[in-house]
């Protein structure tokens, strides 16, 4: 997947923007990096908005990519902890969902 790097601080993000955001200087310039990473966090979403509610109950992680300072919120298609290493499985509708390693 792709991430944005700030060139001149720690800045990374999967969103591109014009300029860094955290330093407001530096150019961030795209990186092709590994989907894998670890959950940092999680939430069970029981009430979804309507275009997701078919969905529900589902889980949005925030994981931490291995190769990236940047973290990515993402639909997991099975429960997790935090801690546990996931991979992109699929794209749906500009969505990522991972599954567990
Ligand atoms: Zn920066």
């Amino acid at each position: 997947m792709k991430v944005y790097q700030c060139d001149s601080c720690e800045y990374a993000s999967v969103s591109n923007k014009y300029r860094c955001p955290s330093c407001g200087t530096g150019q961030l310039h795209e990186q092709e990096v590994s989907s894998k990473g670890s959950v940092y966090s999680y939430t069970d979403i029981h009430i979804a908005p309507a275009e997701f509610a078919h969905l529900a109950p589902y889980i949005v992680a925030l994981i931490q990519l291995d190769d990236a300072r940047a973290k990515v919120t993402v639909r997991m298609n099975a429960e997790v902890s935090i801690g546990d290493i996931v991979e992109l499985d699929h794209v749906e509708n500009g969505a990522y969902v991972y599954r567990k390693c």
